[in-house]
């Protein structure tokens, strides 16, 4: 028999699993063991031996190793040894950079896993979807990804989008029932969930059915190529880059070769060092370093709790000009409490806090005995009624399970008396109406002892005054007038001025026999009972952070579903409402086009009483204005918005699947301050990047220029091809690592954002790397020739001089990258991972130059110890002389 016909018992027995226990974690653990885990097979990875040998595919690189077998083969043993040497070394750190960014995305794919609620040992609890196995209990709501095939037991008002697997995109409505008939296709399964579609609407429960690659999804799964990782922009302009500076390079090449050829010099020896200038001048550790300093930022990213699942995202946080962020939990605090309620024109206040169920309520300052005054004891009761939220005593803490609004009313409603079993005894649920953003309201049907029906439904109080015919008034039915709906309106506004947020309750008998549809039938005629304003404090930290981004140039707007006056009242204690700033409603955006918004959007800091529909609207009218939005969003009809936004953000905690899935970073902590954290670290992230490109190219046009210039003056070579190939892997690699992991600047965040159209060598960085990389070329060819010209017999000894000048002034200049103003702007020496980098690279120098048999390798003779005052001198002429420049100015 198939599952789809079976009833609960049956399922059960099959699945040797309960519906009220679930399965045992011991249980559990075994099945896992035979099933396996619930994942879907991903395609093979590139082996290590392969991602090896791809770092010697480069054709430089290839034609480098093909010279050097020509000069093994010509007898050249040391050099062709030694050069083998560098290219295999090269190669290994080219791997090791390329696993660890792989490892580290890796990583990030693990923590960004979905999770699923499954029942065990009678415990709900979450768990990594790829631990379900098959008679695991799985409960799911609107949002939810469906982590394994499930037959459905429960549901209320249960809808899944099945395109995944069916390619219909509208949603296939779902139930719990058995279904005798035949059905046609996976579409038609209506009592089956399948693994990877989503929920959109309601809440369910099911039996796993089948996992990993048993389930319908895994029968296709080696259909679903497994995504290519996305470069980010600043690494295909890079990679456009390459081609152009290859080109370069090549040309430049020759041009020394043919230049040098003319002058004289043996055609073996340019050919060599013309395969090694171009090795050396060809960036082609650039894309690898960019790719280790992306996600080595990403690494530090966790640590301050944003996950990146899309890696561009890195690069377009340090763009952002806008965050529109939600307000209840990404702001505030999501622990809300209720200290006012209204019923009929009288307030009571409630004492205590968190969500310990003690306190007292008073009236006019005297207490009051909450059982005895008839329409508050009513309020708190239908708002324990409609409320799907439980407290549980954890180790004498009080710890909610749901929604923190529906806790606040629950635990309002625990303080006067009131208890679930009691409540559980007298009334029965017989349907629910689940809430939703863009109604702002949710709906139960409660059956009593004697089998009245009644519908309990509660909301935001200015919609739900407009479906009430009636309202509770001095214990009395009265029909709502102007004047009580008038008195309402003004209750509403005094607690929302108090930055309270407001849920009111309304009530409807109905025929013991009706069968209530939708929820438009069940939420009209109501009958208003009164209203709970409840505190949810801000986040001590957004403050500061909403402060931080503003003078970064980025500005912060809040976007709620809650009431303009709460809004406004939370948005001006944050200082995100200011001065002239407008708040805008969802009712007027409603009326908005998207050309109309924008004439008014830059001027809006709030947006209040909005659908997460109107998010998209606001994205794109300040898309339409040049502007690079970052969006926040948690629910399942955010996404659209969120993928629309330039950033989409979801939240960790309280994020549906759906959300994150659409989103580029994830929020681990759902607060507004790691936005703020994340933005600094994306643009430190590219601040990096462009100080090692910048330090990179300039080492290799100093380089180029070098040989370049003293073929034109009939020079002899003044480095020889192991000397350039030494640079290019000692010199050039530890500290270009070492800027990638260098601090931002302090006022990384007291600048404007960057424009998302800025080039690679945008802001001065093309003159620099020209103008720094020609003083280098030039002060080791003048080193060259100052010795050369003393002691034309000695060439060797010229060309160590030139190098030993060419290593030190790139490790001076390297110090200079560090800062986009000049060396003298920052202390020099605090980025300990550069301090040894370049302490290292000195070493290594020394050691080619003293050590005898290192010197016949390199064609190197000890330096005099006079010489090292011209090499120094030489070597600091390239980074000091602009910077003087830069200090003359500032001086003025
Ligand atoms: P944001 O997170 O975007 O800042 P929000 O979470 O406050 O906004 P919603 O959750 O859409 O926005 O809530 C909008 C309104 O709906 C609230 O002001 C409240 O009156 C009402 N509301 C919120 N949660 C519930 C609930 N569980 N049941 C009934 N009404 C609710």
């Amino acid at each position: 028999m198939k599952f789809r016909e079976m009833d609960t018992e049956d399922i059960e027995a099959a699945l040797e699993t309960s519906m009220q226990e679930g399965l045992r974690e011991d249980e559990a653990r075994k099945r896992q063991q035979k099933q396996g885990f619930n994942e879907l097979q991903e395609g093979e990875k590139q082996s290590a031996l392969l991602l090896f040998f791809a770092q010697f595919k480069d054709f430089m690189v290839l034609v480098l190793l093909a010279a050097t077998l020509i000069s093994g083969l010509l007898g050249e043993y040391i050099d062709s040894i030694a050069i083998m040497a560098i290219i295999l070394i090269n190669g290994f750190l080219g791997f090791f950079q390329e696993r660890k960014a792989e490892k580290s995305l890796d990583a990030l794919k693990e923590m960004a896993a979905p999770q699923v609620h499954a029942l065990r040992d009678e415990k709900w609890a979450k768990i990594p979807s790829r631990e379900v196995v098959v008679g695991d209990v799985l409960k799911f709501t609107s949002g939810d990804r469906i982590g394994a095939d499930l037959r459905i037991m429960e549901s209320s008002s249960l809808e899944i989008e099945e395109s995944a697997l069916t390619g219909e995109s509208v949603p296939a409505v779902k139930f719990a029932h058995p279904v005798q008939h035949d059905v046609d296709g996976i579409g038609d399964e209506q009592n089956m969930a399948f693994m990877g579609t989503m929920v959109t609407r309601g809440s369910g429960i099911g039996i796993v059915t089948a996992t990993g690659m048993d389930t319908a999804m895994g029968k296709i799964a080696d259909m679903l190529q497994s995504a290519e990782a996305m470069a980010t922009p600043l690494q295909r302009r890079l990679e456009q880059l390459g081609k152009i500076l290859i080109i370069t390079a090549l040309l430049l090449t020759l041009l020394v070769v043919v230049i040098g050829v003319i002058q004289g010099n043996d055609l073996y020896t340019m050919f060599l060092a013309g395969v090694s200038l171009a090795v050396a001048a060809i960036p082609e550790g650039l894309p690898a370093i960019v790719t280790v300093a992306l996600s080595l930022g990403v690494q530090r990213m966790i640590k301050q709790k944003s996950i990146v699942r899309k890696l561009p995202a890195v690069e377009t946080l340090g763009c952002a000009s806008v965050i529109c962020s939600d307000k209840t939990g990404t702001m505030t605090q999501n622990k809300m409490t209720v200290t006012h309620l209204w019923s009929g024109g009288k307030t009571w206040n409630v004492t205590g806090t968190g969500y310990v169920p003690s306190g007292s309520f008073m009236s006019d300052n005297t207490d009051v005995n909450p059982k005895q005054e008839k329409s508050l004891h009513q309020l708190l009761t239908f708002g324990m009624l409609c409320n799907n939220s439980e407290l549980v005593d954890h180790e004498g803490q009080y710890v909610l399970d749901g929604d923190p609004t529906e806790g606040a009313l629950l635990v309002a409603a625990m303080k006067a008396g009131l208890t679930r079993e009691v409540l559980k005894q007298k009334f029965t649920i017989v349907k629910e109406f689940p809430f939703d953003s863009t109604r702002k309201m949710m709906s139960v049907v409660a059956k009593d002892e004697n089998g009245k029906q009644f519908v309990v439904t509660k909301g935001a109080p200015d919609v739900l005054i407009s479906q009430c015919e009636t309202i509770l008034w001095h214990g009395q039915s009265q029909s709502m007038n102007r004047d009580l709906k008038k008195a309402v309106q003004d209750a509403i506004d005094g607690l929302a001025d108090q930055a309270l947020r407001t849920i009111a309750v309304g009530f409807k008998p109905i025929g013991a026999a009706t069968v209530l549809l939708d929820e438009r039938e069940a939420e009209k005629g109501l009958t208003f009972i009164g209203m709970h304003g409840m505190i949810d404090p801000p986040r001590p930290e957004v403050h500061n952070a909403v402060k931080e981004c503003r003078e970064a140039g980025i500005k912060t707007v809040m976007i709620t579903g809650d009431h303009v006056s709460t809004a406004k009242a939370i948005a001006k204690q944050l200082g995100i409402l200011r001065g002239k700033d407008k708040v805008l409603e969802g009712k007027t955006l409603s009326d908005m086009s998207v050309g109309e918004l924008e004439e008014v959007v830059e001027d809006v800091s709030v947006f209040a009483r909005v659908s997460p529909e109107h998010k998209l609207k606001i994205v794109k009218a300040l898309q339409n204005k040049g502007h690079v939005v970052a969006m926040t969003g948690d629910g399942v009809n955010d996404a659209p918005a969120i993928k629309a936004a330039d950033i989409g953000i979801s939240m960790g905690i309280t994020g549906t699947d759906v959300a994150k899935e659409a989103s580029s970073l994830i929020l681990l902590d759902d607060n507004f301050a790691t936005i703020k954290s994340a933005i600094k670290e994306g643009r430190n992230i590219y601040e990096n990047i462009r100080k090692f490109i910048r330090y990179l190219l300039a080492s290799n046009v100093g380089e180029i220029l070098v040989m370049f210039f003293a073929m034109i003056m009939a020079l002899p070579l003044p480095l020889v091809p192991i000397q350039i190939l030494w640079v290019n892997l000692v010199t050039d690699g530890l500290p270009a690592m070492a800027l990638g992991l260098d601090k931002p600047e302090g006022d990384v965040m007291k600048r404007g954002p960057r424009s998302p159209k800025e080039g690679v060598f945008a802001r001065g960085l093309g003159w620099k790397i020209i103008s720094r990389g020609f003083l280098i070329g030039i002060s080791t060819l003048i080193a060259f020739i100052v010795v050369y010209k003393t002691n034309p017999d000695n060439l060797q000894y010229a060309q160590t001089v030139a190098f030993a000048t060419l290593v030190l002034a790139q490790l001076i200049h390297v110090f200079d990258c560090r800062s986009e103003k000049s060396i003298f702007s920052r202390n020099p020496f605090g980025n300990q991972y550069l301090v040894w980098a370049v302490i290292s690279s000195l070493a290594l120098m020394l050691v080619v130059l003293y050590y005898p048999p290192l010197q016949t390798i390199f064609h190197t003779v000890a330096i005099q110890p006079r010489d090292w005052l011209l090499i120094v001198g030489m070597a600091s002429i390239p980074t000091f002389l602009l910077a003087g420049s830069f200090l003359v100015s500032k001086s003025k």
